[in-house]
């Protein structure tokens, strides 16, 4: 099957949660259940507490035809995006990750004054402001009006907006086509995939490169990150599901990258069919190695479930018997991911008194489903926990690095993905 961006129409990618959103094949195959949860992303004002809360099954299929993992579209982008909580720069590894990335795609694609670098989801301007002292013009392309805000007041030009064919065609009128499309943990947020991918090649220059990053499914069957499933999540892609969505958009995949951020992903290179750029051997042994751990067959991703199920009696237990014997715990971030644990597996204040962030939109908010009170950071010094239950486990050692003076009073870490750790930092 090839989609060529003319053939599309606005309803294409509105397959039902029965159709696979990348190849429309049936979806009949759990790959693991959550139940039903609210939206990660949706934190609560003291006011909404006692107000009735939208629920939404949590429920991730496998294709059995492509192997994208995803979920249905239970929830619009509309009411997911349009005022996002989650403000990239509160995490200074990945501002560091967004700087290093600039400058290593800047010398290699020898981009300067007269390229366009265009940045799907450009969030706060995070990663473009990078761009701005090399003197490479950049776009970012945004729909939470309340982030992209911030990155107009740093001079980042942003636009407003959902990116798909409809925005793609219309900068391409005004003569804006990109030497470089950046798509950062967009990818898997996108319900309408066919649209999105045709849109990037339609504005993409015929030399033109798209990089696009994604927690990688293999480290998520791997590592048993089923956390990582939230409803702003549709997709979960193998190298196996990029190669087949590339080619059915006639784009080729030239080369990837394997990185440590958000629990393991993938940076994959995307080029015109027709371009004289050649692919390196990574491709190939990152293929070859997920064939090798099964991802191209069906028993693999079946087995998921049940390991996620362990994971949850086997942190519950831990919960249980601190409680049990008078300990004081609390969590440490509010990050979507952690409301996904939360609410799977039904820790509430009961559990956790309380959970700090460093990003000041959620002081004061409660976490959806669970109502666990966010506060600033140094709520933990005040009230000196015995354990911290660390909910953004990808970035563990740079919390213990920060916080390594909870063992002042015996203070320990909990991490709970792929399964209950103690951290002692003493
Ligand atoms: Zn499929």
């Amino acid at each position: 099957m090839n989609i060529h961006p003319d053939n599309l129409n606005s309803d294409a990618g509105h397959l039902t949660a029965g159709q696979c959103r990348l190849c429309g094949g049936g979806l009949e195959h759990s790959f693991v259940d959550l139940g039903m949860s609210p939206l990660c992303e949706r934190f609560l004002t003291a006011e909404q507490l006692d107000s009735m809360e939208p629920y939404y099954p949590l429920h991730a299929f496998v294709c059995g035809e492509c192997f994208l993992v995803q979920l249905g579209e239970y929830v619009s982008p509309e009411q997911i995006f349009r005022e996002y909580a989650y403000f990239s720069s509160y995490s200074a590894s990945w501002v560091a990750h967004a700087k290093a990335y600039c400058d290593m795609i800047a010398r290699r694609f020898e981009l300067d004054a007269d390229s366009l670098v265009v940045e799907l989801a450009s969030n706060d301007g995070y990663l473009l402001q990078h761009f701005l002292p090399l003197g490479i013009p950049v776009l970012g392309i945004e729909p939470a009006a309340n982030v992209a805000k911030v990155a107009i007041e740093k001079r980042i030009a942003t636009r407003v907006d959902f990116f798909g064919v409809r925005l793609a065609q219309a900068l391409a009128a005004e003569g804006k086509r990109a030497d470089l499309i950046i798509g950062n943990n967009v990818l898997a947020q996108v319900p309408d995939l066919n649209d999105f991918v045709a849109a990037m090649r339609l504005l993409l220059k015929p030399d033109g490169v798209i990089t696009l990053e994604f927690p990688s499914l293999e480290r998520l069957i791997a590592q048993n990150e089923f956390d990582t499933i939230y409803h702003e999540h549709f997709s979960y892609f193998s190298l196996i599901a990029i190669e087949r969505m590339a080619t059915m958009h006639g784009l080729k995949l030239i080369d990837v990258e394997e990185l440590a951020t958000h629990g393991g992903s993938l940076r994959v290179y995307l080029v015109h069919i027709g371009s004289v750029r050649d692919r390196t051997n990574r491709v190939a042994d990152v293929l070859a190695r997920e064939h090798r751990l099964g991802l191209r067959n069906l028993a693999t991703y079946l087995s998921f479930a049940d390991r996620a199920q362990r994971a949850k009696r086997n942190l519950l237990a831990f919960l249980i018997a601190a409680k049990n014997v008078g300990k004081s715990i609390c969590g440490y971030g509010a990050p979507g991911k952690g409301n996904t644990l939360l609410n799977y597996c039904g820790i509430g204040p009961d559990f956790l008194e309380f959970t700090v962030d460093r990003n000041f939109y959620k002081h004061g908010r409660f976490t959806p489903g669970m109502h666990i009170p966010i506060r600033p950071v140094h709520a933990i010094d005040l009230a000196r926990p015995d354990y911290i239950l660390i909910l953004p486990w990808n970035l563990k050692d740079e919390i213990v690095q920060q916080m390594s003076h909870v063992a002042e009073w015996g203070g320990k870490f909990v991490v709970p993905i792929p399964d209950t750790m103690v951290i002692d930092p003493a």
